[in-house]
């Protein structure tokens, strides 16, 4: 074991992990990063913690993972321990270190005045040398208890729920409508950012833990919520927030315009299957594109129709274009700002020049889409767009413009749970004023023994706010069903992210 450096933060800079040159990783689906590259540098980065007294990236974190103690494990190269106290508070350290937003890195004590501590890579380290060196074995509980619990869904906030109710000796049937588990983390994020083997791997070690997985089966319509109820002491509903926001203009029903949701999932299986058609009706290959909507989403959307060699990419943000430091008034430190971020597709779409028209890498800014218009054959042609003043959102005379489009895709958010598979109206459960499931603090629904996690309750979030709503609501679950649990509850149902 080595030592670490109280002065580490005085002596090293901050170093990300590098990423791929951009005409190498487009030709491919693989992460962006450079494989190997971050071990060498890690341990020096982990060093410039501080070990503050009061740790606010602790704090950011929903999981309230345990982040000084680890960032000194790693600086003294004790990865075994560092593993370990890594997992005590987050069931899937090698999801958020590859796709979280890193709160955190936000709320870190040494981001006031310089650059914060690279947590999130320090975090994916420990995560794969964890798997490499068998650090995260299959932990099945000692005995069972006989009871029986339902998880339906599987996205991060249905798995963590299921590991942790089947570490504690509940025999637990997770019930999924993809043909895989995953949930966004399978068919929604691309493989750029995170391989589906890190998925496969932790399914197959919750497998071998005792929980079970039938996949293909849509709950409400392939099995009633009724049959649910009678065959488990407990349900947790875990669906998520897959019901679109629309674009209400004229031109929506041209053919070509397609739900961010429809196009993502389509190009996830056709990266994994060499007879994929490139001229299929959602590929991008050899098209025009226009992105609308400027978040992550559109972002994936971005960095998909490069890879599948689109004409050109464009991606219309109705915000204007943020500042490149926090606005110290309105989002000071600790909390998470919004600022100009280059995501790995933004840098992408900048370096290839996919969108000549517009204002910073592929995006336009303050952009808002005036209507849609195709050809004889109801085929779109092209987005008419107006910038768009930053309060009140009016269109700015004289700013009319139009971009070529033969693929249109809306990634506008997501409103609440999908309702076509009947199981909210078969559970005669309430949606709240924002369109989520109804819960109390304590995950629970109106419904006896039923329980509601992730965005489905929450509304759209992250994938660390699922892990932890997992967590928690496990935790819920197990008291009701035994009358106490050790289990850790790291937020309530209530809970938000840090605000000014
Ligand atoms: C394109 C995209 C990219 C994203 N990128 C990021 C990112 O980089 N980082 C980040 O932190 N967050 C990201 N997010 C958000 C993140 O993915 C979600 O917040 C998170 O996945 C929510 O987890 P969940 O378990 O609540 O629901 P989901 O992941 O949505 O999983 C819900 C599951 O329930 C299943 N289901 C629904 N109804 C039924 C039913 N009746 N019967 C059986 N199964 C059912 C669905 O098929 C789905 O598999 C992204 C979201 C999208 C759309
Ligand atoms: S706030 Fe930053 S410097 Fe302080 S303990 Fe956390 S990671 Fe280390």
């Amino acid at each position: 074991m080595g030592d670490s450096d109280p002065r580490g933060f005085l002596t090293t800079g901050r170093e990300e992990w590098p990423r791929r040159p951009v005409e190498e990783r487009v030709r491919d689906w693989r992460e962006v990063y450079v494989p190997g590259a971050l071990l060498p540098i890690v341990r020096g980065q982990a060093d410039r913690c501080m070990d503050c007294g009061v740790p606010f990236c602790h704090e950011a974190c929903p999981l309230g993972n345990l982040i000084p103690e680890w960032n000194e494990l790693v600086a003294r190269d004790d990865w075994r321990a560092a593993s370990d106290r890594l997992h005590a508070t987050n069931n899937f350290p090698e999801f958020t270190g590859r796709l979280c937003p890193a709160p955190c890195e936000a709320g870190c004590v040494l981001a006031i005045n310089q650059p914060a501590v690279t947590i999130k890579n320090v975090e994916v380290a420990i995560a794969d040398r964890a798997w490499e060196r068998g650090y995260a074995p299959p932990r099945p509980p000692d005995r069972l208890t006989g009871r029986t619990v339902a998880v339906v869904g599987s996205g991060p906030a249905g798995l963590a729920a299921a590991q942790q109710l089947t570490r504690v000796g509940h025999t637990v049937v997770v019930y999924e409508r993809d043909d895989l588990a995953g949930g966004l983390m399978r068919y929604g994020i691309p493989d750029f950012k995170m391989e589906k083997h890190h998925l496969d791997r932790r399914i197959e070690q919750m497998a071998a833990e005792g929980t079970r997985f039938r996949t293909s089966v849509t709950v409400g319509r392939d099995v009633t919520a009724d049959e649910l109820r009678r065959r488990h002491d407990a349900l947790v509903l875990a669906t998520g927030a897959t019901a679109w926001r629309e674009l209400p203009v004229e031109g929506r029903e041209l053919s070509g315009v397609h739900q961010a949701m429809e196009y993502l999932p389509h190009a996830n299986r056709a990266c994994h299957d060499p007879q994929a058609d490139p001229r299929a009706p959602l590929s991008a290959t050899g098209r025009h594109v226009v992105i609308v909507g400027g978040g992550d989403t559109g972002a994936d959307c971005l960095g998909t129709a490069v890879r599948q060699g689109a004409a050109s990419v464009s991606q219309l943000d109705i915000y204007p274009l943020p500042a490149a430091e926090r606005d110290e008034d309105a989002e000071p430190w600790p909390t998470y700002p919004k600022v100009y971020r280059l995501s790995a597709a933004h840098e992408e779409a900048g370096a290839l020049g996919t969108a000549p028209a517009a204002d910073a890498d592929a995006r336009l800014f303050a952009a808002s889409t005036l209507r849609l218009t195709g050809d004889a054959s109801g085929r779109v042609r092209e987005v008419h767009l107006v910038e768009v003043e930053p309060e009140g959102r009016r269109p700015v005379p004289g700013t009319e413009r139009t971009l070529p489009a033969d693929l249109v895709l809306l990634a506008l958010g997501f409103t609440g749970p999908a309702q076509e598979d009947g199981l909210i109206g078969q559970l005669g459960l309430d949606l709240d004023e924002r369109g989520a499931l109804r819960r109390d603090s304590g995950f629970a629904t109106d419904v006896p023994g039923v329980y509601a996690a992730g965005d489905a309750a929450r509304g759209q979030s992250l994938i660390v706010w699922a892990i932890a709503e997992g967590r928690a609501a496990a935790a819920a679950v197990d008291r009701y069903l035994t009358g106490a649990s050790r289990l850790p509850a790291p937020i309530t149902a209530d809970a938000r992210p840090m605000r000014a």
